[in-house]
């Protein structure tokens, strides 16, 4: 089989001009987010315009049994949009409309290369909230949202992509088209194949058009500050609001770390003295936000915590600026961050904070907490330097033991980031071999020849054979 001639069929298929293969170019397309992963330029990028032209690549791939690698924006922290060996990228980017914003059944369809902040932005000037809301809500696309089940900031009071996608076109792993549900919000026809599709990784169809559905948008909302001059007892006062049955939209925890890296790249007013910060924002009608705040500030006195409420909407804009560029300034800080994402039931919060000190302690590296505390969701972020190769083994067992705390406090490996090729080898800790044979048995079934973004999420063999392409070599 020729490389060349692949490429050449793809140009065949869509045009010259939707088709990268420029070695430099390429070579941007060798990264995503995701830190120390091995970088392999694809073979060539394809920018299809529509659905048709995705399908028109799918079976080109399909003929040369040539893997093909759905990227969105690139934001994947697990290695979810990196190209394997003679990949084509499928670059979705393009496909970037709004196809309908339907406020009457508070629903839009759209393209996936919609960013899901544009999506965001247009529901609200309708009234209404599209409420998944990853950090990366500015780049990151519907597509690789839903591929990844995005979670965000917003996930604690109303949950993660896959409550909120009511319809799905996909390619299948063929060139042909399928689509599952619709506007419908109650729909129970057939298997979900919606909820099988979301959070799949590009592995088992690429998205083409998703409908999601809108809420409205709540009429007020409040943002408060709470600092603790102890870790812990932040841990303490999120599992303490949620028992004290008030759930925020939001509720992110800080540790002192993450606090003054992002004081010192950009300013926010965070208290420096601070161990630990929560950021929580309560939203609804404004007796029951009024009711949530009293609530929040009583448990957190309890344990310490000095509670300020935002005055006004600029402190609270430089508040949530401050949170969602603390990747960002954590990245400034030291050559290499990884940021883990193990996910432990909201109980276990101080429990998992207590683990990850003490990991981080007996490796003798620098782990900044943060993440969505509410949700049980931390972001666990080493800051380390991938050209240390002692320090990256020390990494490394830092990393085993993270997840393994998670596990064993019966949490997950992911919450939101996806397993991709980082996590691969760690999903026997969380599933038996049933179960992981279970998955292995739906992706054989609906991509037979492995061809769709092979090496993430599971390993599966390819299936033997030829292809109709060399057949005809
Ligand atoms: C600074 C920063 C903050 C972040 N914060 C959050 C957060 O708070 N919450 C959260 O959940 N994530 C977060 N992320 C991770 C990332 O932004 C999300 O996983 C996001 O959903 C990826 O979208 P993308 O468009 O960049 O997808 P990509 O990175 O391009 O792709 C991700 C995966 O989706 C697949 N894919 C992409 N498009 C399609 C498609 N149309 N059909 C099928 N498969 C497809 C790819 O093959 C890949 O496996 C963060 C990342 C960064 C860099």
């Amino acid at each position: 089989m020729s490389a060349d001639r692949f490429v050449r069929e793809l140009v065949r298929a869509i045009g010259r001009e939707k088709v990268l293969t420029g070695v430099e170019d390429l070579a941007c397309y060798a990264y995503d987010a995701t830190p120390a992963a091995p970088r392999i330029c694809p073979a060539a990028v394809a920018f299809p315009a529509c659905a048709d032209e995705v399908a028109a690549v799918i079976r080109v791939a399909a003929a040369y049994r040539n893997p093909v690698v759905a990227r969105g924006a690139g934001t994947s922290l697990s290695g979810g949009a990196l190209p394997v060996d003679g990949a084509v990228v499928l670059s979705l980017a393009g496909m970037d409309a709004i196809l309908e914003l339907d406020a009457e059944n508070m629903v839009a369809v759209v393209q996936p290369g919609l960013v899901v902040g544009d999506l965001v932005a247009a529901a609200e000037r309708v009234g209404l909230l599209y409420p998944p809301d990853p950090a990366s809500v500015a780049m990151a696309t519907m597509g690789g949202s839903v591929a990844e089940c995005a979670g965000g900031l917003r996930g604690l009071k109303y949950g993660v992509t896959r409550d909120y996608v009511i319809g799905l076109e996909v390619v299948l792993a063929d060139g042909s088209v399928a689509r599952f549900g619709g506007k419908t919000v109650k729909n129970v026809s057939g298997y979900d194949m919606i909820r099988l599709f979301v959070g799949s990784e590009g592995t088992l169809g690429v998205v083409t058009e998703i409908t999601v559905r809108l809420v409205p948008l709540p009429p007020d909302r409040r943002t408060m500050l709470v600092s603790f001059e102890d870790l812990a007892a932040a841990g303490r006062a999120v599992a303490g609001i949620i028992a004290g049955k008030v759930v925020p939209a939001t509720m992110e925890l800080m540790d002192k770390v993450a606090v003054e890296v992002v004081e010192s790249f950009a300013p926010a007013g965070l208290p420096l003295w601070a161990d630990a910060i929560l950021l929580v924002e309560l939203d609804g009608l404004p007796e029951v936000v009024a009711h949530d705040a009293i609530v929040v500030e009583q448990v957190c006195r309890v344990e310490g915590g000095a509670v300020r409420v935002a005055a006004d909407d600029a402190e609270r804009d430089r508040l949530w600026a401050a949170r969602r560029g603390a990747f960002g300034a954590l990245a400034r800080h030291s050559p290499t961050t990884i940021v883990e994402d193990a996910t432990v039931p909201r109980s276990r919060v101080p429990d998992m904070i207590v683990a990850l000190q003490q990991i981080a302690r007996r490796h003798g590296i620098t782990i900044a907490t943060m993440g969505h505390a509410g949700d049980g969701n931390l972001h666990p972020t080493i800051l380390t330097d991938e050209g240390d190769a002692e320090e990256m083994k020390r990494v490394q067992a830092a990393v085993g033991e993270v997840f393994a705390a998670a596990v064993a406090l019966g949490g997950t490996l992911s919450g939101e980031h996806g397993i991709g090729t980082e996590k691969k080898r760690f999903l026997a800790q969380e599933f038996d071999a049933t179960s992981i044979a279970a998955m292995r048995a739906v992706k054989r079934a609906l991509d037979p020849q492995g061809i769709l973004n092979p090496g993430k999420l599971i390993d599966v063999e390819r299936a033997a054979g030829q292809t109709a392409a060399e057949s005809r070599e």
